[in-house]
């Protein structure tokens, strides 16, 4: 029997805005414990929430960027429970009335081409965090009260390769809306995995599991295999009702296997109301009409039709936001879009290893856009050029004098070149002597001699050039 697996993610990602959802703490990463907490977000008696609106303007970048309904009124609720990170022993979420609805993105693989529906996508705020440590728990409430926007897909996705897809696409998204920095080892991009299996060609749901926290795309690829794998065993052995439960299972990533952790809670036992103490959010007309920044795969589309470069390279360029950033800075200074493609994401990306890459680049934006033009005023060879770049790893100067200290200036100068050309047909009049009888092939054998002796820094455009008004 063949079985197909339904898979629905729930992404939540950590809205950078400068500020908590409800209260003037600053949003921080690492900062010491409980630096960053005020009445609000400590949940004291009396203490009044109201909404950043930052958080919402950013919730509906996202929803336009995935071309959803935006509701121009939604509703904060409270959903009850109780967890030494949450105070107030509810989190403000929203639940009936999200700020987005009903959006969808497309993926690519070698699945095909796929959309992929967005269910909603609602604001709330974080908990804090438990720290356990020896034989005792400690709080810390930093995080309680940073935004978050979480992101509910529809049960569309049908592999792991179609997850992780998505997963890369929703990051791209909400890295060039800048929304969000996304980082998923700080955890501001996490995803849960709701995945089921079903007999191939049967249309109803079988029982989802959900997986819970994970925060790479290594580790969601696995754990949806080991899942997927683990239901359709029990499903063959007769043992499928008891095995597989509606439940949020936890995944161990020394053993690659995950485990169950709790039953899954049912809405109803959240116990869900509107929060009396926030009104209904209305989004004005203009934070509903913004336009948004141009997302990666509409970069790739111009940079093919502006700057002709293929769809390959352009997909290399807007890997990152970083990258398209670099590119774009390289472009507005005036270097050729070819170099500047070539020199950026093959030469300059061969030198980023281990700890380094385009955020951290020795290499800045400048200097690599000042070596783009050495070249094509052909100050230097596109040979010399590696030196340089590689001198620039190393050595934090201008790059200008990483030429002179390397040596590498080009000759184009006519007098320079003419005289060793005239020494090097002097010293082959032999050669010359056939090349006049039609060997013209020997042309080549000149310019490599008149290259050698002048150490490789001539213009190579030049030589050809002076040389053939020489014979
Ligand atoms: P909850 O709060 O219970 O996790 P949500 O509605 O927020 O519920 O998320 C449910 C997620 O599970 C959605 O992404 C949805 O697409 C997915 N899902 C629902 N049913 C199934 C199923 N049978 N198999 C796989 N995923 C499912
Ligand atoms: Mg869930
Ligand atoms: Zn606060």
């Amino acid at each position: 029997m063949e079985f197909e697996t339904v898979i629905g993610l729930e992404v939540h990602t950590q809205l950078n805005t400068n500020t908590k959802i409800f209260c003037s703490c600053a949003t921080s990463f690492g900062d010491s414990a409980n630096a960053n907490t005020c009445p609000v977000c400590l949940a004291l008696p009396g203490a009044l929430p109201v909404l950043n609106k930052e958080a919402l303007q950013k919730a509906i970048y996202f929803g336009k960027a995935i071309k959803a309904k935006l509701n121009q009124v939604s509703i904060f609720n409270r959903k009850n429970y109780f967890y030494p990170d949450l105070p107030k022993a509810y989190q403000i979420s929203q639940f009936d009335v999200a700020i987005v609805e009903n959006g969808s993105l497309e993926i690519e693989g070698e699945f095909g081409k796929k959309t992929i529906g967005i269910t909603r996508a609602h604001l709330e705020e974080d908990a804090g965090k438990n720290i356990h440590e020896n034989d005792y728990s400690k709080v810390d409430l930093n995080r309680a009260g940073t935004p978050l926007l979480e992101i509910v897909s529809e049960p569309d996705i049908r592999s792991s390769d179609e997850a992780v897809a998505y997963l890369k696409k929703l990051h791209s998204i909400i890295r060039f809306l800048n929304i969000s920095d996304a980082n998923m080892q700080e955890g501001s991009f996490r995803c849960d995995v709701n995945i089921s299996i079903r007999p191939k060609g049967e249309e109803k749901f079988y029982t989802r599991v959900e997986i819970k926290n994970l925060n790479s795309f290594k580790f969601i690829q696995k754990a949806i295999e080991y899942e997927k794998d683990r239901q359709i065993a029990a499903f063959k052995d007769g043992t499928y009702e008891k095995e597989v439960v509606q439940e949020t299972r936890l995944f161990d990533t020394n053993k690659l296997i995950t485990k169950a952790m709790r039953s899954k809670e049912q809405a109803a036992e959240y116990r869900y109301f509107a929060d009396p103490d926030l009104l209904p959010v209305f989004a004005s007309d203009e934070m509903l009409n913004v336009s948004i920044p141009e997302l990666a795969d509409e970069k790739i589309q111009r940079y093919m039709q502006e700057y002709s470069i293929k769809e390959d390279d352009a997909k290399v360029l807007v890997s990152s936001l970083e990258m398209a950033q670099f590119f774009e800075y390289l472009i507005d200074n005036k270097c050729n879009p070819k170099l500047a493609t070539t020199w950026l994401s093959v030469e300059l990306m061969g030198l980023l290893k281990g700890e380094l890459n385009i955020t951290n680049s020795p290499v800045s934006k400048e200097q690599l856009a000042d070596l783009i033009k050495a070249i094509e005023s052909a100050e230097i060879s596109n040979k010399a050029a590696k030196d340089v770049l590689a001198y620039l790893f190393e050595n934090k100067v201008e790059v200008s004098k990483a030429i002179e200290t390397l040596g590498l200036k080009q000759v184009s100068d006519d007098g320079a070149i003419n005289e060793i050309i005239v020494k090097v047909l002097e010293q082959n009049k032999d050669k010359v002597e056939e090349y006049k009888a039609g060997k013209d092939k020997l042309f080549g054998f000149f310019v490599g001699q008149v290259m050698k002796e002048g150490k490789g820094a001539f213009n190579p455009a030049k030589v050809n050039e002076l040389l053939k008004a020489k014979l």
